[in-house]
């Protein structure tokens, strides 16, 4: 007879495939899904007994990318582009101390278990690059919390003065200096910082685990990409990287390396089963075969794109070629929250402006299986989490069906991807564990998480307000290069409104 037994008694369950939710009993064993039966399951002598009445059981919500730093910067940008947002990057992230990081990723942690979201891809930014202490404090805020994290430290050996080419020279002569000082790591030592990271991993465990983001193939060297590829292999983690995330990317890759961005990836070798591609909006029907056919994840982030004006991922025709593809939200410095439920609605929405053609469009069903199963692929879990099956984790979300989003129950998929907001998440589990329970974290002190991210924020912005003021000065100057820049000629069109003058009306999918 095995031990920790615990039985779900009273709840609905959802069921994808038949849009509907019947009544089901679920048996726990070790926080793993033993059984899933009609009410009065059978369960072992002394099993805990849970009360799931008036309540919808889905997976836990799977966030296939953010940014742990971002969560103190939420709301902090307006008009901001991924050019600005990047531009803000060095203030943005200043002046952290190892209390700052776990901090931030407490915050990040508490706010999708809120809404719903039991894993996460995180790729986390330390100035000037990553370190043992400092992603070992990342890990230990996502633990504080109890959340699945796939922590990748994200990294960089050009600055985006560097990666852009002409950007440096837009600058006034004598704020130039300034920013062309600014140096990211040499390349030896970030790949030494990441062999020491790898090596050294105290948190590894079903819960916790790390990858390597490379951040943007410009803002990479060739030999950076291929020394993380190579580290990857080695102690087999996963790659992440934002790929063809803004216009101005996917014409400065062109100018760059004569191709593609995503073509420049896999000519490095860097595109595999482990490899995750963030954003991927800028992409041909080329390179959707390249991610395709090397067996890659993409992880959509529509809300981010929408809200940086980067427009719209073919995620339909990735889906349609065989990728993987999983959802995300992208960190709270460039989509403001961490809801999951609104990053499916908007993958939903955003599917139906670029075709006609409703089978095109994604159904809520498929929303809901790239935000769970999808993005499970994309973390590298496989099918252990993601489901809600006899041999899954535990991970699961309890929905108040009293709540207003689901009066009157019709369709629970369509309601989940088209009516909730997260109001509805009364409890969450990870491995049968409760980690909140009746909208209260039994892992954390949230009012004292509140206490201390409002804290943090003030000393931050207090510490980098030369900074910042600077970029502010700064900002006109990048919105009149890039601006332009994005306007230059590319081959395909992926924004909701008309394509610019200076780029070709029809759309046509061929590689340059
Ligand atoms: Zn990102």
């Amino acid at each position: 007879m095995g031990k920790d037994f615990k039985v779900i008694r009273g709840g609905r369950l959802l069921d994808l495939a038949s849009r509907s939710a019947a009544d089901r009993d679920l048996l726990i064993e070790g926080g793993e899904i033993l059984e899933i039966g009609p009410p009065g399951l059978d369960a072992p002598e002394g099993a805990a007994e849970i009360d799931a009445s008036g309540t919808l059981l889905m997976p836990g919500l799977i966030n296939a990318h953010t940014h742990g730093h971002g969560s103190i910067g939420k709301g902090l940008g307006d008009r901001w582009t991924l050019e600005h947002l990047l531009h803000a990057g060095p203030w943005l992230n200043a002046n952290r101390g190892l209390e700052d990081k776990q901090l931030s990723t407490m915050l990040n942690a508490a706010e999708m278990v809120l809404k719903g979201c039991t894993a996460t891809y995180d790729l986390y930014f330390e100035v000037p690059m990553p370190t043992v202490e400092g992603m070992h404090a990342v890990a230990k805020g996502y633990e504080a919390v109890g959340v699945r994290a796939v922590l990748a430290p994200m990294m960089a050996d050009r600055t985006l003065y560097e990666a852009i080419s002409g950007l440096l020279e837009a600058f006034p002569e004598a704020e130039r200096q300034r920013l062309s000082e600014m140096r990211a790591s040499p390349t030896e030592e970030i790949l030494k910082a990441c062999r020491a990271l790898l090596t050294d991993r105290p948190f590894e465990s079903a819960r916790t685990r790390l990858a390597l983001a490379p951040t943007i193939p410009l803002h990479c060297s060739d030999d950076f990409i291929a020394g993380c590829r190579d580290l990857a292999e080695e102690f087999d983690v996963g790659l992440h990287m934002h790929l063809a995330e803004s216009r101005v990317q996917a014409v400065t890759g062109i100018e760059r390396y004569g191709k593609t961005l995503t073509a420049h990836l896999e000519d490095v070798g860097l595109l595999s089963p482990r490899f995750t591609g963030a954003h991927c909006v800028w992409l041909d029907d080329d390179d959707v075969h390249r991610l395709a056919d090397n067996g890659c994840a993409i992880a959509h982030n529509p809300g981010s794109n929408l809200r940086l004006g980067n427009g719209i991922a073919p995620a339909r025709r990735l889906l349609a070629k065989g990728a993987t593809v999983g959802i995300g939200t992208d960190g709270s410095h460039c989509s403001d929250h961490q809801n999951m439920f609104e990053a499916m609605r908007l993958a939903s929405f955003v599917s139906r402006i670029v075709s006609p053609e409703t089978d095109d469009w994604l159904e809520t069903t498929e929303v809901i299986a790239m935000a769970t199963e999808g993005s499970a692929m994309a973390l590298g879990f496989g099918d252990d989490v993601g489901r809600l099956a006899p041999g899954a984790r535990a991970d699961i979300v309890f929905l108040d069906l009293s709540n207003i989003n689901f009066v009157p129950l019709n369709d629970p998929a369509n309601q989940i991807v088209h009516a909730e907001d997260g109001s509805a998440v009364r409890s969450v589990m990870i491995d049968g564990d409760f980690i909140l329970k009746d909208r209260q974290f039994t892992t954390i002190n949230y009012a004292q998480l509140c206490r201390d991210a409002q804290a943090a924020s003030e000393r931050l912005l207090a510490a980098n307000a030369e900074a910042r003021a600077f970029s502010g000065r700064m900002e006109a100057y990048v919105s009149k290069f890039c601006v332009g820049l994005a306007q230059h000629p590319y081959h395909i069109h992926r924004w909701g409104g008309d394509a610019p003058a200076a780029c070709p009306g029809p759309e046509k999918e061929a590689r340059p």
